[in-house]
């Protein structure tokens, strides 16, 4: 199987925070590997844009350096060069008006103008008022905002209404990057392509969800971002959210952008209200010579979660019943993010007691190795009686897709794409960043009034044993993170 590659239109796309770790990392490696793949055109051009003192051919070493990093096989191939020859680079000051102008200069106005905002929020408001009054943007150009959108509601509303002065709801685009994830959309793929699970995907069948996102790192070089923030606005607000919508919402009626989005909404003013019973809020601890938590933000009062397990209720009649539990931190066990659909058990089981209970369970792997897995019940092999056990029937994307599929993209590969063909479906809207945040907000606030400190998990296990009571006290249990 051959994957298709349909090249986009002419653009000029503007990175913003250019020189930084998310361009370099991310950004920078992920367009290249589409100008490989023959999807960016020849007239398709990437403007960095920062604060350093670079020309063109300074910052096309910088890029050629990135790449080498962290695309080392393709930087290898004769591409980098043609490649390379699409780079540009403009200084620029979002807060004066140093190199504006030159970017006024280059910035073409008969092609796609796309402007991605990979710096710090305090900054989305000041880069688009400098757009406007440049008069670089259009009614057609696109933002692109990285994360984090706000830390509460208000801080959210008021980033909402800076860019809504100059730019529509149809021309911003808010990066999830789960969404991006080829796993991901195949969630919708399998409960929208197939007959098979739509009419069991409800509480009637279902008995429980879990999302797990596991992280084997701890805070690395992001402790004093990450000391303001806690997992539950890093990660759950956003990321955990877009998942359970995903899982969750009712089928659209078309994908296309407000359609699916509409549906996340539903989801999320669907959700009760968290009662403080069904949080458990994890802090790691020093094992051995590695920092703990409170070393690694150097903030030895620090109340700030690294890990945070959640039960979550939906009232609507779809889910009325069927738990949800998410869950993710620093320093587990291994790197993990999964999530798994465990359904009921047959209402009686013909085999007698000594078969044991059984549920089936759909395994969506979005990282490592993203693929999906079904636990099928069948009879124990053998002449013995007839006793029951759980097997995986196992799908590797890579494996089942062969290889001349190639690797599975990485996320910002897609989203990149669909800036620039001007497909919305898998960014978020302003309304339902709002809605996340109006949920997350009681439950910090709360927190944050009663002076809560997190209770301590070893680095490297599976997070506090209160998560996993949690659990137990419902009468089921976490897949194992591996
Ligand atoms: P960074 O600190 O590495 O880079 C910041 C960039 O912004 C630099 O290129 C710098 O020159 C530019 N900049 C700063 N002030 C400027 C000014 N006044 N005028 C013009 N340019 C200016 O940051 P990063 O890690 O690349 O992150 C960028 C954004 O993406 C942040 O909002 C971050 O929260 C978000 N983000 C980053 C990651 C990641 O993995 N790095 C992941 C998710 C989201």
């Amino acid at each position: 199987m051959v994957s298709r590659v349909i090249p986009v239109k002419a653009f000029d796309l503007v990175v913003f925070g250019g020189t930084g770790d998310l361009a370099r990392r991310k950004i920078l490696p992920s367009l290249f590997r589409r100008f490989v793949a023959g999807q960016m055109p020849d007239n398709a051009y990437v403007i960095g844009v920062a604060r350093s003192e670079f020309d063109t051919n300074g910052y096309q070493d910088l890029v050629i350096a990135a790449l080498q990093e962290f695309e080392p096989e393709l930087s290898a191939s004769g591409e980098l060069k043609s490649f390379i020859k699409q780079i540009q680079y403009v200084q620029i000051d979002a807060q004066g008006d140093l190199g504006w102008s030159d970017l006024a200069g280059i910035v073409r106005k008969d092609a796609i103008q796309a402007f991605y905002f990979s710096v710090s929020p305090s900054l989305f408001g000041p880069l688009a008022e400098k757009l406007h009054q440049y008069s670089i943007s259009s009614k057609s150009s696109r933002i692109v905002l990285e994360k984090p959108f706000g830390r509460d509601l208000n801080s959210a509303r008021a980033l909402n209404a800076v860019l809504k002065e100059h730019f529509s709801e149809e021309q911003i685009y808010r990066i999830d990057h789960y969404l991006g994830k080829e796993t991901v959309q195949n969630l919708m793929a399998v409960r929208f392509g197939n007959m098979l699970f739509e009419p069991l995907w409800n509480s009637q069948y279902i008995d429980h969800i879990q999302v797990t996102v596991a992280e084997s790192v701890g805070v690395e070089g992001r402790g004093s971002y990450y000391d303001q923030a806690g997992a539950m606005r890093d990660m759950v607000q956003n990321h955990l959210m877009q998942l359970l919508c995903l899982i969750a919402m009712e089928p659209p009626a078309k994908f296309s952008p407000d359609a699916v989005r509409d549906e996340k909404l539903k989801v999320i003013r669907a959700l009760d209200p968290i009662n403080s019973k069904d949080i458990v809020r994890g802090q790691y601890s020093t094992v051995g010579t590695e920092k703990g938590y409170l070393e690694a933000v150097d903030n030895p009062s620090s109340k700030t979660e690294s890990f945070i397990a959640l039960k979550v209720q939906i009232s609507n009649w779809r889910w009325a019943g069927t738990p949800f539990y998410l869950r993710t931190g620093k320093k587990l066990k291994a790197r993990c993010s999964e999530i798994a659909v465990v359904f009921k058990e047959t209402p009686h089981s013909i085999f007698g007691p000594d078969a044991g209970s059984h549920r089936n369970a759909l395994v969506i792997r979005l990282q490592p190795d993203e693929g999906m897995m079904m636990d099928l019940t069948i009879k124990e092999p053998g002449p013995g009686g007839m006793r029951l056990i759980d097997v995986p029937l196992d799908m590797t994307f890579a494996e089942a897709l062969g290889p001349e599929i190639g690797a599975v993209p990485d996320a910002y590969e897609r989203l990149i794409m669909d800036v620039i063909r001007g497909n919305q479906t898998l960014f978020m809207r302003g309304d339902e960043v709002e809605a996340a945040w109006s949920w997350t907000d009681p439950v910090i606030n709360q927190w944050v009034s009663k002076g809560t400190s997190p209770v301590s998990y070893d680095a490297g296990s599976s997070g506090p044993e209160d998560s996993m009571m949690l659990m137990h006290r419902d009468g089921r249990k976490w897949r194992e993170i591996s």
